[in-house]
């Protein structure tokens, strides 16, 4: 079973994809974290983000691979080429970086064949942008989660501080939110949006533990079916 998790940034995606994953006994996949890998080889490579065949060429090329660390259940660690990035895809550089790149369709291609491969291996949670519309437009269950941009912002910045990574002043955030936003809804290639037939559960006043609740009952529905 896939269970599509879908919407903007700091809708608290990853939150919900990991607490759903653990409590069903799936797997996560976090696609988000692989635009920013290839974000991350094209700046370590010095390639432009207008050069379309290198950008291309790095996805195609580049293995990305996660990891399990001992003790946990669900990937946190992040590698391209062999290269932990788990840190440096996390940065204020790359969360600008990562949208032209992204919006690069040799880039998603490349990407997209990949996500696929990983999602027939199993039960997957997986997390994007174009989950439900483009990458498994058969998923059994399809979640469109939303905040509004100063929620999200600021919860991107407590968990900025959390992490000791990336921006934590809130207008910065914010921007760099409302940026993203109309970038990755307005590109060409899978804009983000909403799949027809997907959930849309928007989490600025609801407390997380509902969303998790109700998007394993929904699979748990499917489960029955
Ligand atoms: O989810 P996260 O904020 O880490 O994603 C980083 C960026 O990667 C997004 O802003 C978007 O440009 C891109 N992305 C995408 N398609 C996905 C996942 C992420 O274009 N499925």
């Amino acid at each position: 079973m896939i269970i599509a998790i879908d919407g903007p940034s700091g809708a608290g995606k990853s939150t919900v994809a990991k607490a759903v994953a653990k409590q069903l006994g799936f797997s996560c996949l976090d696609t988000g974290a692989m635009y920013r890998s290839i974000a991350w080889k094209a700046i370590d490579e010095g390639v432009s983000f207008e050069d379309s065949e290198n950008l291309g060429r790095i996805a195609r090329e580049c293995p990305i691979e996660f990891g399990i660390e001992p003790g946990e259940v669900l990937p946190r660690k992040v590698y391209i080429s062999s290269i932990d990035v788990t840190d440096a895809i996390r940065t204020a550089e790359i969360d600008k970086a990562v949208s032209p790149v992204s919006a690069e369709p040799l880039v998603r291609r490349a990407l997209v064949d990949q996500q696929r491969r990983i999602g027939e291996t199993g039960n997957y949670v997986v997390e994007g942008r174009d989950i439900g519309t483009v990458v498994f437009p058969q998923a059994e269950v399809k979640v469109f989660l939303t905040a509004s941009p100063e929620e999200r912002a600021h919860r991107r910045v407590r968990q900025n501080a959390d992490r000791g990574l990336g921006s934590i002043d809130y207008d910065e955030v914010l921007a760099d939110i409302i940026r993203r936003d109309k970038v990755d809804s307005s590109r060409s290639d899978s804009p983000l949006k909403p799949a027809e037939d997907s959930v849309s559960i928007d989490s600025t006043s609801t407390y997380i533990e509902d969303v998790i609740d109700r998007i394993c009952q929904l699979a748990n529905e499917r489960m029955d079916a």
